[in-house]
C-alpha cells in the first residue's frame, strides 16, 4: 500500500498547482486514488478492504497520510476526512450500511464529515420513523464532489450522524469559499434542507460520534498530513538552496537544521499520538490530552518551518510556480483547525488533574 501510495502521491503532486489554479481536484486523481485502492484500504477485508482504520494499521495510515499531504493538501483533506467517516460508518453502522458504503467507494465515490454549521445549524423536523432536515453545513470539504457524506445533526440525547446519498454537484454554493489556500478542498456550504433520513441512514446511537478517545484522539491524523507539507516544504528549500549554490551559509544551515528538527520532533509526536489512538490499554482522557499536545506541538512547528523556509528562499518562496508559495498557503490555511486554545488547555489541564504523565518514567 505504501509503494502504490508513492505513485498515487506522485499523480496528485503532478496535479496539485492545477488544482490550486482552477480550484477543483483533476478526476485523474481521483481516479487514481480509486484504482490503486487507497479509496477502499479503510475497509476491512470482508468490506473489500485492507483494514487500515484497524489499531494495529494507524502507523501505516500515518504514513500514508504524511505522503498525500507531501503531494497535496487539499487531496489529503478529503482523504483524511473519507477515512474518517469510514471509521465512523465501520464503527457504528449495521453491515448492510457498511456494505452501501463500501459499494459506492468502490465505484469511485468518496465520504466525508460534515459537522461544521452556521449560527442557525442543521435540524430534523419530523418524527422516528422520518425526519426533513433543514439547514446548512458549511466549510463542507468536498462539497459538490462527495455524494456519501456523513453529517451530524443535534438532538437532545447528543449529536447524531446520518450517512447520505446526495446526487453529487447538486445543494453546493461554493461562493463563500474564498480562502488563501485549500482551495482545491472545495469546502463550501452545502444546503440539505428537504433531505429525508430515517433509520437506515443513522449510524449508530445518538452520542456515538462524539465519544472519546476517538473523536478528540482521531486529530493525530490532519497532523500527519500537515507533517507532510511540513517535509516537502522542507525538501524543496534544502533543494532551492543547491540549486543556488547557497547550501553552505551558516545561517541557511541554521534553518535547515530548525526545519529538520521540526519535522523529525513533529514525527515522533504523530506517530506516537496515532499509536496511543489505537492502544486500548490506556485510558481516553490520556489518549485525548496527548492527542491535544500533539495538534499543539504540530502546529507550531509548522509555523516555525514555514517561517525558515519563507526567510531562507526569500521573494521566489512567495511567487508562483514555485510550490513552495502554494505549500505555505495551504498548510497556513490547514493549520486552523477548531479551538486549538482549548485543546493546548485541556491537555495542561489533564496534566494538572494527573490524567497524563509528563515522562514515562514519573
Ligand atoms: C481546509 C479546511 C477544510 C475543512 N473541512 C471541514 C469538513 O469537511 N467538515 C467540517 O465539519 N469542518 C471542516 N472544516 C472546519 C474545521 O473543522 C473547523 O471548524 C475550522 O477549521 C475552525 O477554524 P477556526 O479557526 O474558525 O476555529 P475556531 O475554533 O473558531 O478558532 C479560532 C480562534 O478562536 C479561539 N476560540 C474558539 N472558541 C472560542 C471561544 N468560545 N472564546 C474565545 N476564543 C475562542 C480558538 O482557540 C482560536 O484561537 C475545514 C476547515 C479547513 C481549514
Amino acid at each position: 500500500m505504501l509503494q502504490r501510495t508513492k505513485e498515487f502521491a506522485q499523480i496528485a503532486g503532478d496535479a496539485a498547482s492545477r488544482a490550486d489554479a482552477t480550484g477543483s481536484i483533476d478526476q485523474a486523481v481521483w481516479s487514481a486514488l480509486c484504482d490503486t485502492g487507497i479509496s477502499m484500504a479503510p475497509f476491512s477485508p470482508d468490506f473489500g478492504g485492507i483494514g487500515l482504520s484497524d489499531p494495529n494499521q494507524q502507523t501505516t495510515l500515518c504514513a500514508i497520510l504524511r505522503l498525500i499531504g507531501g503531494a497535496d493538501l487539499a487531496v489529503a483533506r478529503l482523504f483524511e476526512g473519507h477515512v474518517n467517516a469510514v471509521m465512523l460508518v465501520s464503527r457504528y453502522g449495521t453491515r448492510p450500511q457498511i456494505e452501501s458504503l463500501a459499494r459506492s467507494v468502490k465505484q469511485g465515490g468518496l465520504s466525508g464529515v460534515w459537522g461544521a454549521e452556521d449560527a442557525h445549524g442543521l435540524r430534523r423536523l419530523g418524527n422516528s420513523a422520518s425526519w426533513l432536515l433543514e439547514g446548512k453545513k458549511i466549510l463542507a470539504s468536498g462539497a459538490g464532489v462527495i455524494a456519501r457524506p456523513l453529517v451530524t445533526v443535534g438532538s437532545p440525547d447528543g449529536h447524531i450522524l446520518y450517512l447520505l446519498n446526495l446526487e453529487a454537484g447538486k445543494r453546493a454554493d461554493m461562493s463563500s469559499w474564498t480562502p488563501l489556500g485549500m482551495k482545491a478542498s472545495a469546502s463550501g456550504t452545502i444546503d440539505l434542507t428537504g433531505v429525508i433520513v430515517g433509520p437506515s441512514e443513522q449510524i449508530g446511537d445518538a452520542g456515538n460520534y462524539m465519544r472519546q478517545p476517538f473523536f478528540s484522539g482521531g486529530a493525530w491524523r490532519f497532523c500527519a498530513a500537515q507533517l507532510g507539507a511540513m517535509e516537502q516544504l522542507t525538501e524543496l528549500y534544502c533543494a532551492q538552496l543547491r540549486a543556488r549554490s547557497r547550501e553552505s551559509d551558516p545561517y541557511q544551515l541554521e534553518r535547515v537544521a530548525h526545519c529538520a528538527a521540526a519535522c523529525r520532533t513533529t514525527l515522533f509526536w504523530v506517530e506516537e499520538a496515532a499509536r496511543q489512538f489505537a492502544d486500548e490499554n490506556l485510558k481516553p482522557a490520556a489518549i485525548v490530552a496527548f492527542t491535544n499536545f500533539t495538534r499543539m506541538v504540530t502546529e507550531r512547528a509548522a509555523l516555525d518551518v514555514m517561517e525558515c523556509v519563507q526567510r531562507g528562499t526569500g521573494l521566489s518562496g512567495l511567487m508562483r510556480p514555485n510550490p513552495i508559495e502554494r505549500i505555505c498557503r495551504d498548510l497556513a490555511t490547514y493549520l486552523r483547525q477548531p479551538v486549538p486554545d482549548m485543546a493546548m488547555s485541556d491537555a495542561a489541564r489533564a496534566v494538572l488533574a494527573g490524567e497524563l504523565a509528563t515522562g514515562a518514567l514519573l
